[in-house]
């Protein structure tokens, strides 16, 4: 399929205003092009855009599918505290996703999505500041790192060699003592004496009202934000066509960015874009009676922590589910009871329980790409646990690709291609 560059003016659909729809919003519009986005909920509220924990991820480099990681996968389904969750009735039709997961762990493949997640991580930073400088809204980042906690000495040891890797790409940290993590997060659970402080971590004051906010700012640039689900889409010789409940709208390209449910369009424009649904749960806690100063990471329990302005967030975990499925009310108990190991003093009694759907890959790395088939269409999805950390980033490299940038090379590692 012959490049092409979409001129300045063009109009330009993007279905999900969620984070990543948003950003590529504003990167878009930056660029001199029409915006509209389609999404049947307010900007931010449709996905895990809404709820997440706020923390900029940049210096997590390597792919969730680490060496070895079938018999860590195995041992933790056999713990009911363990991160990882694959429900019984769900297990069968995940298998072909975890056998790309699999693969993503071995050889090649692990440095090859190594390499794609680094260069996200080295400029999710500066390209969130730039972001929201242009919005008016830099005061949303902090930028103090955060905090890595182990469980035992053990694990501690065990990750040194992550850390030395991370260190040789540029990703500064420093080895934390149980003194400094007491000094550095008095609430937290005495037991904690082994830590690393990583400098490249950062986070948004809420990542609710930073979407909401960016998108006000973007509407006040011109983008437009129709409140209408995308039911399909089809490809004219000129243009593509959008059908919604208000009828068919026609745009010159469309960016499908709809977390979980960009598969639906992929599946239409004959792409195969295996994103999964994993489901994460956290809670968030008003007047908490503990403050956190910096965004935490229980690197052993799949859980973080991080203050927001809604409250003192705290959550992960990973359950590979149909998306539509109800939340599962035991994880909520489970991490409320995780919680109040972890911080000693924490005050329960105003918590809202929450669930989203991380639309993930099997390698971890989004699609920030061009449809293979269907000449107007681009995707920019499938963002797993990064999506607030990289959405800055994804929104530029998108734009540059409809800009027509000529160096290709930068955005092979993002394509939908290397699902073939
Ligand atoms: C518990 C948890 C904690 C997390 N913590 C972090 C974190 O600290 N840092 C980080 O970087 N990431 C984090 N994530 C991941 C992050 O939230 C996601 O990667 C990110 O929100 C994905 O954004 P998105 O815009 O691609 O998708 P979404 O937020 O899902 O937005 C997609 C939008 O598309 C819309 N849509 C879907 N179908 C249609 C349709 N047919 N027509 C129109 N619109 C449609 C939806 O309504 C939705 O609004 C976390 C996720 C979870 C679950």
């Amino acid at each position: 399929m012959p490049e092409q560059k979409l001129s300045s003016g063009a109009s330009i659909a993007i279905i999900g205003a969620g984070i990543v729809g948003v950003a590529s919003a504003c990167a878009l519009q930056r660029n001199g092009y029409e915006v509209t986005v389609y999404d049947p909920d307010p900007p931010g509220e449709g996905g895990p855009s809404r709820a997440n924990a706020g923390h900029v991820a940049a210096s997590d480099i390597h792919p969730l599918s680490t060496p070895g990681i079938q018999w860590k996968a195995l041992k933790m389904l056999t713990n009911p505290n363990a991160p990882l969750k694959i429900p019984v009735r769900d297990a069968l039709a995940q298998i072909p996703w975890f056998w790309r997961f699999w693969q993503t762990s071995r050889g090649s493949r692990f440095e090859t999505a190594t390499r794609a997640l680094s260069y996200l991580s080295r400029y999710a930073f500066n390209d969130i500041h730039k972001m929201l400088e242009f919005a008016g809204l830099s005061n949303m980042l902090v930028n103090k790192g955060g905090v890595f906690l182990y469980d035992t000495e053990q694990s501690f040891f065990a990750s040194r060699a992550v850390w030395a890797k991370k260190s040789a790409a540029g990703f500064e940290s420093e080895e934390i003592d149980a003194k400094r993590i007491a000094y550095d997060v008095p609430s937290i659970n005495d037991k904690f004496r082994h830590g690393v402080h990583s400098y490249g971590w950062g986070q948004v004051q809420d990542p609710l009202d930073l979407v909401r906010e960016l998108a006000r700012s973007a509407q006040s640039n011109g983008v437009v934000f129709i409140q209408n689900r995308v039911n399909g889409l089809s490809e004219g010789k000129h243009s593509v066509t959008l059908e919604t409940d208000e009828g068919g709208k026609l745009h010159d390209a469309v960016i499908v960015a709809a977390g979980v449910g960009s598969v639906q369009f992929a599946k239409s424009c004959g792409d195969f874009l295996p994103i999964a649904a994993e489901r994460g749960y956290n809670l968030t806690i008003q007047d908490p009676g503990v403050e956190l100063d910096l965004p935490l990471v229980f690197a052993d329990r799949g859980i973080v922590a991080t203050q927001v302005t809604s409250g003192l967030r705290i959550g992960g975990w990973a359950e590979y589910a149909r998306p539509d499925r109800p939340a599962n009310q035991n994880y909520y108990k489970s991490i409320a009871r995780i919680s109040q190991e972890l911080f000693p003093g924490l005050n329960m009694s105003n918590t809202n329980y929450w669930m989203g759907n991380r639309p993930s890959l099997p390698d971890s790395v989004p699609v920030i790409s061009r449809s293979r088939h269907t000449h107007r269409v681009y995707y920019n999805c499938g963002h797993g646990h990064y999506g607030l950390s990289f959405s800055a980033t994804s929104a530029r490299l998108l734009c540059e690709l409809i800009v027509g940038d000529r160096d290709l090379s930068k955005h092979r590692p993002y394509s939908i291609d290397r699902f073939i």
